[in-house]
């Protein structure tokens, strides 16, 4: 079996689900288990309705699920022939349990990250619905499975994390006997906790369900279906001129994918490498194209070391300078435990003798956390920071990488804060303020990727 997972854009409209459906008829042969993102924009608009009901506003909060309804309904008259009226009602009985939801939130005036779980996992109900009745019109034994079925989760709402032995059982049981006669289709990003409370993986999160459930039923490949070729030299929208790579690693994929290429939500590659089954990350809107392959061991791109160039904005340096109440020795220590009972996960970290510069990329809880550092050290905070990584398996082992690197950056007069290198052989991180971005990223594609860069070769 493969998995085929379909992203916001993969399935905006009617014209994107009919090229979805001709996909899915292609590889019906290879027994497809279909999973599907909501439509482009409508998780941002459930999780929208649901904070202007927690704020008390109950007339937002109905106009936005109004305005939600009205989309699927135009996508199900326009797709549907014959059960139309079936798939609306369905949406329609859904979103009226929704707005019920949202006007208790509304009296209560508070939202929770339970609740927000449940308002947000509407997205990918209604378009899975709509895909299935689509392939069915279209002469396809589809299936609806709810991924809430198969997909048990923790109680970390909004990030819950995935038990995967349990759903592994779970999908033996309620997925691969219907993969031998039907397409099955289910949701990305949601999942239940073992109480049956609904819960999602977090923004981005169908990319890492179909890396889960593939896992789960030792698929023989994984495919992202995307708005963009495959993964590029950079992200395509910011930089034109990168190009499409054929194949990638795994440990490079992920990578990216934490140091912000959004074409992967970064936890998808850890379940697809442990079974070692290929990824592969493809066009909708090109189905024609290969695409790129994420494999164990790729094939290098001739006359240049790096792979690939990622950045992340809204990073948040802190600095902490010991007080010199505590030894060296202990300092450390005493720093990362703050961040583990935080739990903060760190970017780049760059270390002196008395003091310690670490990133975070998301500012939930910052106040607790300085507070929590102040009480042996003295921090400061700044924000509006970037940081960029040039990710390429062996990198650094190539001699006279970094040279290229900070050269490149030079040229581009782009001052670096923090520099991460040498603590694994793939990537060179550093931080950047934010506006210097595309400066930066563009001279270093010129420098690795450009018409002179091949002449160079490695490390040159
Ligand atoms: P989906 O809704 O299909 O999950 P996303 O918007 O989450 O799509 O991810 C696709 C986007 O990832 C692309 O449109 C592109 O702008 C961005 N992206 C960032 N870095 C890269 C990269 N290195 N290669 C390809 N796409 C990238
Ligand atoms: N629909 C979810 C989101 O927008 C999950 C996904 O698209 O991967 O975050
Ligand atoms: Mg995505």
């Amino acid at each position: 079996m493969i998995v085929i997972k379909f992203g916001g854009t993969s399935v905006e409209d009617a014209s994107a689900i009919r090229a979805l459906c001709r996909i899915v008829q292609d590889r019906v042969g290879r027994h497809p288990l279909v999973v599907a993102s909501a439509c482009a924009g409508v998780t941002s608009a459930l999780i929208a309705a649901a904070q202007a009901a927690g704020a008390g506003s109950a007339p937002e909060a109905l106009a936005g699920i109004e305005s939600l309804r009205s989309r699927h309904f135009a996508i199900a008259d326009e797709l549907l022939e014959a059960s139309a009226g079936e798939a609306k009602n369905q949406i329609a009985r859904q979103c009226d349990d929704l707005v019920h939801l949202l006007r208790s939130i509304a009296v209560i005036q508070e939202v929770t990250p339970r609740l927000l779980d449940q308002c947000a996992a509407y997205g990918e109900a209604w378009s899975s619905l709509i895909i299935a009745y689509a392939l069915r019109e279209r002469g396809v034994g589809a299936e609806l499975v709810d991924a809430r079925s198969v997909i048990l989760t923790s109680d970390s709402f909004t990030k819950a994390e995935p038990q995967f032995d349990r759903i592994a059982a779970m999908a033996a049981e309620r997925i691969a006997p219907l993969l031998v006669h039907a397409v099955v289709v289910t949701q990305g990003f949601v999942g239940a906790t073992e109480k049956g409370v609904t819960t999602t993986l977090g923004r981005g999160g169908s990319d890492y369900s179909a890396a889960i459930f593939g896992a789960a039923l030792g698929a023989e490949e994984i495919q992202i279906w995307t708005d963009v070729d495959g993964i590029l030299t950079a992200d395509p929208r910011f930089l034109p001129e990168a190009r499409l790579l054929d194949e990638v690693t795994f440990n490079e994929a992920a990578e990216l994918a934490y140091f912000g290429a959004k074409v992967l939500h970064p936890s998808t590659l850890l379940p697809a490498m442990k079974k070692n089954i290929p990824v592969r990350v493809l066009n909708s809107r090109r189905p024609e194209g290969t695409g790129t392959l994420i494999l164990a061991h790729a094939t290098k791109v001739p006359g240049t070391p790096v792979r690939s160039i990622a950045f992340k904005r809204g990073i948040t340096v802190i600095t902490v300078e010991s007080t010199r109440m505590l030894m060296a020795y202990g300092f450390l220590a005493r720093v990362f435990e703050v961040f583990a009972q935080q739990r903060k996960s760190v970017d780049v970290v760059a270390t002196s003798e008395v003091a310690v510069s670490l990133t975070l990329d998301d500012n939930a809880g910052l106040e607790e956390l300085t507070g929590a550092l102040s009480v042996f050290s003295d921090v400061s905070v700044v924000q509006g920071k970037a940081v960029v990584s040039v990710v390429g398996e062996g990198m650094g082992r190539s001699i006279g990488m970094p040279g290229r690197v900070f050269q490149a950056l030079g040229r581009a007069q782009v001052r670096v804060d923090l520099i991460s290198h040498g603590g694994s052989e793939i990537n060179i991180t550093f931080v950047i303020a934010e506006e210097d971005i595309a400066r930066a990223v563009g001279s270093l594609h010129e420098e690795f990727f450009g018409q002179e860069a091949a002449k160079k070769g490695p490390g040159a």
